[in-house]
């Protein structure tokens, strides 16, 4: 039985928190973890969790303490990181354009590096040489399908270095005589076909060639999650075999172990968030029934961002007669969650939860409307507890020069 929390659970935890709250269900996260640790245990293989999807530190201390590793994307990230406990080699820094004094910053610390382009790997090389062990991230120029706004690895991105600047990457290499230990690609997220993931290995197979000494190729992530009710996670079970499969055979070819890494942030955490607002209004209009909620997309951002689809349920009267909704934030900018859903009947007061709002929900809200972000709840062993109190009036003031 798949890990979930009940509607009396999230009821619970609204009327004691307030709502609108964010509600996390630690479970939930092992056992995600676990299967992808289970589907690719033939050979040996870490797992990064990408924290931007959700970086409250008790979350991160927890994925601690299941086995994971950490992919940091800012300096700031590194240091949460570390504030959670994690050894220097178990954070690796993936930036895209940052200041080459945060690379500096996190050589001090004994960070991975990840490098993403060819005027950071060269100022890396002078300054470092072979002294301070590198990964190199490669944009493989291979579709993710999907969504292009989180697609990275097509030609219009900004994100790695080009497979075709494989010459130039080689000179650098050899005249500072940086110390290649891995080589990257991400192409982005929910990827549908695990073909993907193989022709981005091709791509990476090749690559390795041009460097002897590698201890590890990082695929990234791209693992999916079922936002609608029709659709398909992952297949990872099946994903592990051919991909551990591949790199076995890789490994005759190269002589030497080569460790895989992965890089998942959705597929850890989407699943085992849960977004609960208080219904403030029933508006009809002579086009659509509104649904008008506590909160918009300050706090859950990718439907108007997106486009994405977030399973909605009407906790408060889950047997009510089904009724088609248009849910609204209560922010004075249009910010429709979903048109035309279906919902058991929302009366004024009800409590709707919108599911799979662990990742990249409370982590990209904001104070849009001088609103309050909400409060982040942590469900472990039964128990809920409070991860982060929600914002209150002074925080809004808090770096204002009054
Ligand atoms: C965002 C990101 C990830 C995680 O992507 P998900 O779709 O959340 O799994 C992994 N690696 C890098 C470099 C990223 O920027």
């Amino acid at each position: 039985m798949p890990q979930t929390l009940s509607n009396e659970q999230l009821t619970a935890i609204a009327n004691e928190y307030g709502s609108p709250v964010y509600v996390y269900h630690a479970e939930k996260i092992a056992e995600q973890y676990n299967k992808l640790k289970s589907a690719f245990s033939a050979h040996p293989t870490r797992f990064y969790y990408a924290c931007k999807a959700l970086t409250n530190v008790n979350i991160l201390k927890y994925m601690k303490s299941l086995g994971a590793c950490i992919d940091c994307v800012s300096i700031s990230e590194v240091k949460l990181a570390q504030l959670a406990g994690y050894e220097p080699n178990e954070i690796l820094y993936t930036p895209n354009c940052v200041d080459f004094n945060e690379l500096l910053e996190v050589t001090t610390m004994g960070v991975r590096v990840n490098i993403d382009n060819l005027s950071i790997l060269e100022q890396f090389g002078h300054k470092f040489g072979g002294s301070y062990p590198v990964c190199i991230r490669i944009n493989p120029h291979i579709e993710a399908g999907g969504n292009y706004k989180i697609s990275t690895g097509h030609i219009d991105s900004k994100f790695g270095i080009s497979v075709h600047q494989q010459r130039h990457i080689a000179r650098i290499v050899k005249t500072t005589g940086l110390h290649v230990q891995g080589v990257h690609i991400h192409t982005g997220s929910e990827i549908k076909d695990i073909g993907v993931f193989l022709r981005g290995l091709d791509v990476i197979f090749e690559i390795a060639t041009h460097f002897p000494g590698l201890d590890y190729i990082d695929l990234g992530s791209g693992f999916k999650v079922p936002y609608k009710d029709d659709d398909q996670e992952t297949d990872v079970v099946t994903m592990g075999k051919q991909v551990t499969q591949a790199v076995q055979d890789f490994e005759k070819e190269y002589n030497r172990s080569i460790e895989l890494w992965f890089e998942p942030g959705k597929y850890l955490v989407s699943e085992c968030g849960y977004f609960v607002v208080k219904t403030n209004v029933i508006k009809q209009t002579t086009a659509t029934v509104f649904a008008g909620v506590n909160s918009g997309f300050n706090h859950l951002i990718r439907p108007m961002f997106y486009d994405a689809y977030h399973r909605i349920t009407n906790i408060s009267n889950p047997g009510g007669p089904n009724r088609i909704y248009t849910v609204v934030g209560n922010i004075c900018e249009t910010d429709t969650f979903a048109w035309d859903r279906v919902l058991n009947e929302v009366r004024e007061g009800d409590f709707l939860v919108f599911h799979n709002a662990g990742a990249y929900g409370f982590e990209m809200s904001s104070n849009f409307n001088s609103r309050l972000k909400p409060a982040e709840v942590l469900v472990k062993d039964g128990k809920a507890q409070l991860i982060r109190r929600a914002d209150v009036f002074e925080d809004l003031l808090r770096n204002q020069i009054l």
